[in-house]
Order: structure tokens, then C-alpha cells, then sequence
């Protein structure tokens, strides 16, 4: 049944919506109410009404979008509801909101918002139309084919050019960016996508964003700019683990190889298209001076790709203060010769700006003037940049939380041990903020097992680990048909498994950097006794229901190595406090991963399979009780025999349970 647009099933009770007897349950015969679900969405409406701060950790499978997004509707508020990644914002901007509209609020307006990068900015398209590079950046097929599209599209969304690489350079060249707009000065300002983007952004009830869009909005918001988000009254988080990272690299201030590269080639650019060849010169020569300069200052930092603290860095660099004056006078050149120009043609304003904000962003990542920040390098394969970090955002935060009437945190993995405090703790949400756990509703005790290797085994950093581990691996693989994904901590260990299994398994071996994620995920998904290896992102974010993931197997506890410049300033702010870094910080943060590493198995009602943990530290070490007490209840065994006796059930009968007793 779909509503039509005078019913009114949105200002109802979140129980005759969600409940039993609800309106879901009536008009849909394959809605399937879940107890969890409705006490979610009571407790996000309460926390709505009253204007306070909600955390809700709710398992997979208890459909919390709905249960955020229909008391975000009732409440009447302008609410910014924001993912941690773009996979969640379009599933709800596909899924959920068609869905609402169709049972439950017809009338609903909601928006989807990206970043700026998004949306094509028409000034720089004519810009390049002119410029006489144009064949550099495009072919003139991909000119056209942009061409065409510009006479249909309302949005100028890159998500509508599906045939678009997605390292176009010449999407690079043409997209709009903070720095390079000319806002209310701009001829095409009237035309504007992100101009119109903003003043449909202004008439909807629901922004959908992602967590980087809404903290650069929300970093650029406390200087006094105005970016693409309108003002909203509540905002609802999802996947808000990934909080505390996002807010870091937003709240903090950087300064790169790659961005004076790309301001000169922008000078040289403008100079081309808008000044006559004698005067070009002028602004040419120091633009290009300062890219020498900036290629010999790259040159100073170590060559090994990775993450330094400036500190330890600049003691090698002799004498580091001249080093830095030399790119600091080539900069400031530059910025001597942008203002001038910019006093007589408006479109070297843009340029100047980005001149004079790289001079600060220089000064302030390399001063190392503020106790709150760590000051750190990073070297990757084409720049490096330097990097100013908040050690704590919680601080930071506060004042988005005092101007916000509801703020609301949703992730299947914030508590550790049942605890939400390391959450609380690290985002500085006080003790008033209300908390709600809402188990997944999967029978683990039925349908899952967790193998841990007896305390025979050998502790991860003993010689006989790999060895050991790449035979138990082999078993289990050859007990569960293949079937399995193996999450290793670090690429070495993932390489050295592959290399230990390629020759002997007979099943197809994937590994992560061998395609795109999501080719291996589907191909992963189609061979259903296929095996994948894969690190970090593949942690999370895979959805893999039904017989091709019937075993997860994780090598080690994933605590991080503490190389990390902004991990090490944690670890040792925590300890200059009093506390204790291990157990308030890195035990938390380990658990959280390997919650997210073992959600990969149990994705739906119908799910089962095996989880291995190749780590003995679960039953030796004290902590090891804290990562138990945090794992879904499943019976615990120690033995091979019992592993294959459970996955020898599977074999038979899909719908087998297992019971250890
Ligand atoms: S206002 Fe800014 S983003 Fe829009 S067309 Fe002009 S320069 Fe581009």
C-alpha cells in the first residue's frame, strides 16, 4: 500500500509505527517488527523532544536507519543526519527515504549533500572552455560528453557521469573548491550548482551528508565562513565510531607539497588566459620559483613513505629555521606580485587568498606554538605535507554541542565490555548523555562458534607464530569448503599467509590489493568457496550475507603499533594526566576493531559460521577477559576437533545450530 499525501502516519506514537500492531506491520506484510528497533526509535524521539545527547549502540539487523530517521521526521526539526561513509548516505538516499515516503511521511523533503568536489563549478568549466591547455586535462570526447550533460543536469553532480574515471583529471580541473571560489563575485554565481544546491539544502527538513562534509562545514563554520550546510537543529551520527578520526583531520591544519603545486600551476593558468604575454612574465617567474623551491623543501623529509613527528625530523634538518624562510620568501614573493595584480582583475583575488592561507598554514604547521596540537610529517608516494593535529577533539567539540539542540551517536561497535565510557570519554560527552545497547537479534549461541588455539599455541611475536598459524589457517579453510575471510593486522602477515597457501589450497585465493575492493567483494560473494585476505578497510564495510563468508579468521588482537604521530601524542597525553594509556586508550580502541573484524559474519537472521581468533593472548593475558566480555555470545572452543565437527554440520544441513554441550 503506498499513503497518499494527506495521511498523517508520521505524527503517530513510534509504537504504532514500528510496534506489533503498527502501521508497518499492517500495510506490509514482509515488515517484520523488532522489539530493538522500536525502543531505539523512542529513545531517539525522547532525546529529540528533549534536546539532549543520545549514544545507541544497536547490533546489526535491527534496522536502526528507520528507527533514527522516522522520529528525526516527526520531530518537526531541521536535522543534518550524517554516515561514515558514501556507501551508507546513498543506501539511505536510495533505500530508506524512498521507503518513508512511500509508507510512513509522503510529504518528506530530504536532500543528500556531498562535498564541494562533487559538483561542477561552472566559472572554472568556462575558464578551461577558453583556456588554450584544454587538451592536457580531457579528450575531446570527455569535453563533449561534459558538454552534453551540462545542457541536462539540475545538480552537476559527478554521480550522474558514471563513465567518469574516478581520478579524472580532468574532473580535477573543472569541480569546485573552497579555495578556488569566487562566491558572491563570481559571473556565474546566479547559475551556480553549489548556489542552487545551497537554496535546496535551505528548503529541506533532512540533510543527508557524510561525517568529512559535515566537519570541514562544521571547521570552516568556527572561522566565520559560510560552506554548503545551511544552520540546522539536530544532528543524528551514524556509523559514529569513526567520530574521533574524522573530526581530527578536519579540526587540524595542513600544508602540502601538492597544494603549492597546485596554486602555481593555477597562476600560470590565469596568466595564460588573462594577461597579455609581456606582463605574464611578472607573475610567472615567481610562481615558478616558488615550485623550485617547494621540490627542494619536499626533498629535506625522509624518503620512506610513512608518518614522522616533526620533531625528530627537523633535528636532522640543518639549519631547519633558513630552510624554512627560503620557502617562506618564495611564498611570500608570490603573494607580493597576486596582490598587486588582484587590486586591478578580480580573478586573481582567489589566488591571493590561497597564497596568503598556505603562508599561515606554513607557520602554523611548522611552529609548533600550541600544547594541544602534534605537529607531524607524512610522506606518500607523490607530496608530502605537514600536519598540525588536535591531541584531543573532545575539547574541540564542545562548542558544537553547546550550539546544537539534539545531538545523537548510532554505530553497531561503541561499547567496550558493554561500557560506553571510552565513547563518551574521547568525543568529551559528559555523563548526562543517555545511553541505549540494543543487542543484534541473532541467535550467536546457536548458530556461531568462536575458536581461540589452547594456550599451546604460540604468542604472536614468538618465532613459531606464522608457521603454526598458516597450518591452523590451512585446517580451517580445509574444514570450512573455503568460504572464509582472513583480516590480518598488517600487509607482512597478510603477503606471508598468501605466500604460505597459494600452492597448497584448492580453493581461489583473493587478496586485497590485487583489484578494487568492491571487484573482490564480488567476486568473493559470486565463488561461494572462494577465500579472501585483506587489512584495514575490509574490517569493516563488508556485507557478505549467506554462504560465501561462513568463517572469519583474524590473525591477531589488531592493536595498533603506536608509530603513529597522533596515536603516540594520545598515549602520552593520557599518561601525563594520570591515566593509563593502555587500558584507557589502546585496549578500547583494539576491541572496537576486532567488534567491527567479527561483524563480517553475521549479517543476517539466516547467517552462521565460525569465528577464529589465531591469538592465545585472549586467555593468557589479563586484558584478554576485557575483549571477551566484549564479543557476541558465542560458544567458546579450544580445539581443532570441535572446529571441524562444526563446520562438518554446516556442510550438511544450512539450518544446523551448534551446541558445545
Ligand atoms: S560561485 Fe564558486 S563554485 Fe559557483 S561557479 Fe562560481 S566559482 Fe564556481
Amino acid at each position: 500500500m503506498t499513503l497518499s499525501a494527506s495521511e498523517h502516519i508520521i505524527d503517530q506514537p513510534m509504537k504504532d509505527i514500528f510496534g506489533h500492531e503498527g502501521a508497518l506491520a499492517r500495510f506490509m506484510p514482509e515488515f517484520e517488527p523488532r522489539q530493538g528497533q522500536l525502543q531505539m526509535a523512542e529513545a531517539v524521539s525522547q532525546a529529540l523532544i528533549d534536546g539532549s545527547r543520545l549514544a545507541v549502540e544497536a547490533g546489526t539487523g535491527i534496522g536502526k536507519t528507520l528507527a533514527y530517521l522516522a522520529p528525526a521526521i516527526q520531530s518537526g526539526q531541521k536535522v543534518v543526519i550524517s554516515t561514515g561513509t558514501l556507501n551508507l548516505q546513498d543506501q539511505i538516499l536510495h533505500k530508506e527515504i524512498p521507503f518513508i515516503q512511500r509508507y510512513i511521511a509522503p510529504r518528506l523533503v530530504a536532500l543528500c549533500v556531498k562535498g564541494r568536489q562533487n559538483y561542477l563549478c561552472l566559472y572554472r568549466w568556462n575558464q578551461l572552455m577558453t583556456a588554450p591547455q584544454l587538451p592536457i586535462f580531457g579528450d575531446s570526447d570527455e569535453i563533449n560528453r561534459i558538454s552534453a550533460w551540462l545542457d541536462t543536469t539540475d545538480t552537476g553532480d559527478r554521480a550522474e557521469l558514471t563513465w567518469l574515471p574516478d581520478n579524472s583529471p580532468l574532473w580535477r580541473e573543472i569541480s569546485s573548491s573552497t579555495t578556488q571560489c569566487l562566491g558572491m563575485h563570481c559571473p556565474q554565481n546566479h547559475s551556480c550548482f553549489i548556489t542552487r544546491l545551497r537554496k535546496k539544502a535551505a528548503r529541506a527538513q533532512l540533510l543527508i551528508v557524510n561525517h568529512p562534509l559535515f566537519f570541514s562545514d562544521l571547521a570552516i563554520r568556527r572561522h566565520g565562513h559560510a560552506e554548503v550546510l545551511p544552520r540546522y537543529e539536530s544532528v543524528i551520527f551514524d556509523e559514529a565510531h569513526h567520530i574521533e578520526n574524522i573530526a581530527t583531520r578536519y579540526f587540524g591544519i595542513s600544508f602540502s607539497h601538492y597544494q603549492v603545486l597546485d596554486l602555481v600551476k593555477d597562476v600560470e593558468k590565469t596568466a595564460a588566459a588573462d594577461l597579455s604575454k609581456k606582463d605574464r612574465n611578472k607573475i610567472v617567474q615567481p610562481a615558478r620559483a616558488l615550485a623550485k623551491e617547494i621540490d627542494l623543501f619536499a626533498q629535506l623529509f625522509p624518503k620512506e613513505r610513512g608518518r614522522y613527528q616533526l620533531a625528530e625530523v627537523i633535528k636532522e634538518i640543518s639549519p631547519w629555521e633558513t630552510e624554512l624562510d627560503r620557502l617562506l620568501g618564495a611564498l611570500q614573493g608570490l603573494s607580493t606580485e597576486l596582490e598587486l595584480i588582484s587590486k586591478t582583475r578580480e580573478a586573481w583575488g582567489p589566488l591571493l587568498r590561497r597564497s596568503t592561507d598556505l603562508e599561515d598554514s606554513l607557520l602554523l604547521t611548522t611552529r609548533e606554538q600550541n600544547s594541544s596540537f602534534v605537529y607531524w610529517v607524512e610522506r606518500r608516494e607523490k607530496t608530502i605535507s605537514l600536519t598540525a593535529s588536535p591531541i584531543e577533539v573532545a575539547g574541540e567539540l564542545q562548542h558544537f554541542y553547546q550550539d546544537v539542540h539534539s545531538a545523537i551517536f548510532a554505530s553497531a561497535t561503541l561499547t567496550t565490555g558493554s561500557d560506553f565510557r571510552y565513547f563518551l570519554d574521547r568525543l568529551g560527552l559528559g555523563a548526562e548523555t543517555a545511553t541505549l545497547p540494543i543487542q543484534a537479534p541473532f541467535d550467536y549461541a546457536g548458530r556461531t562458534l568462536l575458536y581461540v588455539p589452547d594456550n599451546r599455541f604460540p604468542l604472536p611475536n614468538h618465532p613459531d607464530y606464522p608457521r603454526e598459524s598458516h597450518q591452523q589457517i590451512f585446517d580451517i579453510i580445509g574444514a570450512s569448503n573455503g568460504r572464509a575471510l582472513l583480516l590480518f593486522t598488517s600487509l607482512n602477515s597478510m603477503r606471508n599467509c598468501h605466500a604460505a597457501l597459494k600452492d597448497k589450497l584448492d580453493y581461489p585465493l583473493l587478496m586485497q590489493g590485487d583489484a578494487p575492493k568492491s571487484v573482490l567483494l564480488e567476486r568473493f560473494q559470486k565463488d561461494t568457496h572462494s577465500v579472501l585476505l585483506a587489512v584495514a578497510s575490509f574490517w569493516e564495510g563488508v556485507d557478505v550475507p549467506g554462504e560465501s563468508l561462513s568463517a572469519v579468521i583474524i590473525d591477531k588482537l589488531p592493536f595498533e603499533v603506536p608509530t603513529d604521530p597522533v596515536i603516540m601524542a594520545r598515549v602520552n597525553r593520557i599518561r601525563e594526566e594520570g591515566g593509563n594509556p593502555f587500558f584507557d586508550f589502546q585496549v578500547p580502541r583494539a576491541i572496537l576493531t576486532l567488534r567491527q573484524g567479527i561483524g563480517r559474519l553475521i549479517r543476517t537472521a539466516s547467517d552462521q559460521g565460525l569465528l577464529a581468533i589465531m591469538d592465545v593472548r585472549l586467555f593468557t593475558k589479563s586484558y584478554g577477559r576485557l575483549f571477551m566480555k566484549s564479543l557476541p555470545p558465542s560458544p567458546v572452543v579450544r580445539s581443532m576437533q570441535d572446529v571441524r565437527s562444526f563446520l562438518d554440520n554446516l556442510k550438511d544441513d544450512t539450518q544446523t545450530t551448534f551446541n558445545k554441550d
